[in-house]
């Protein structure tokens, strides 16, 4: 029960890596915040850490939308009072060649995967920040807040057909390193998790021969899983990780070496 009852925000969690990351915190004994646009989808994986008597709380919320992210933490700190632990784990793909890539396409990856980050970031960093200046509870050992931003080994290798995805990804590790140093004062945490090929509904449609192709190219010769990814989470957020900043952890098999 390393984080009873903190209150943890995971953006995305109605499927894939969000929402076993909602669920390795709940089973650590945090009140996992379930966030999708889909408000039913969010709801059913509420039911079903309720039903292993875990706690959680969902919302539909659309992070690409400010004013939506800001009604959402309202509701949760009504509520809950705090937020602990923030995971900026929304994403898409809009996969095409450079040339072929619409404007449209780009803005859409940019708006989830950064803009999102962006305002979910900015919206609760204001609350760790109250809380640290009014001296409350630490989200861990001696840090004030958490906040673990999902990139991915694209946004560090980068790969064809995905310049916007790579862009945005890349993106997230500026972002990273600079919220870090703006935060650091107040000993809150901010770090990146760049996950390699996970096995998950985004990894699902890949073709068999391009499955093998990616897996020629992981020295530890399998596809991650969602565990793996919320493994590293979970690390982050712990007090073991208290003195870490500004990094990115690739959870990748190995394929960046
Ligand atoms: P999935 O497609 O399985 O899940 C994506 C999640 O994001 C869903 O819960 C979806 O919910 C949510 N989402 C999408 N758009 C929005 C939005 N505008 N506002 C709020 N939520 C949104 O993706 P994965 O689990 O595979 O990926 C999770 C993260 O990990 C992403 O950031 C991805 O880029 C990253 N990643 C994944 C890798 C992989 O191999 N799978 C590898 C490296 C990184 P809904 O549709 O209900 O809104």
């Amino acid at each position: 029960m390393k984080f009873k009852d903190k209150v943890v925000v995971v953006t995305g969690s109605t499927r894939g890596i969000g929402r076993e990351i909602a669920h390795a915190f709940a089973r650590e004994g945090a009140v996992a915040v379930i966030l999708g646009r889909s408000a039913a989808a969010a709801a059913e994986v509420r039911d079903e850490l309720a039903r292993k008597g875990l706690k959680a709380e969902s919302f539909g919320c659309d992070v690409t939308n400010p004013e939506n992210v800001l009604e959402i933490v309202n509701k949760i700190l009504d509520k809950y009072k705090t937020i602990d632990i923030l995971v900026n784990n929304a994403g898409i793909t809009k996969d095409n060649l450079l040339l072929r890539m619409s404007e449209n396409d780009w803005d859409e990856v940019m708006n989830v995967n950064l803009k999102g980050a962006f305002n979910c970031t900015k919206i609760i960093a204001k609350v760790m920040l109250k809380a640290a200046a009014k001296g409350a509870s630490p989200a861990s050992g001696g840090a004030s807040g958490k906040i673990i931003n999902i990139s991915s080994i694209i946004g560090i290798m980068g790969n064809a057909g995905q310049a916007n995805y790579a862009a945005s990804k890349a993106g997230i590790i500026g972002f990273t390193k600079a919220v870090a140093r703006e935060l650091a004062s107040r000993q809150i945490t901010v770090n990146a998790v760049a996950p390699g090929y996970i096995q998950t509904d985004m990894t699902a449609q890949l073709k068999e021969e391009v499955r093998n192709a990616i897996l020629n190219n992981v020295p530890l010769g399998r596809l991650g899983t969602a565990t793996d990814v919320a493994n590293v989470c979970l690390f982050l957020a712990s007090p073991e990780a208290d003195y870490i900043t500004g990094q990115t952890l690739c959870v990748d098999g190995g394929m960046a070496i």
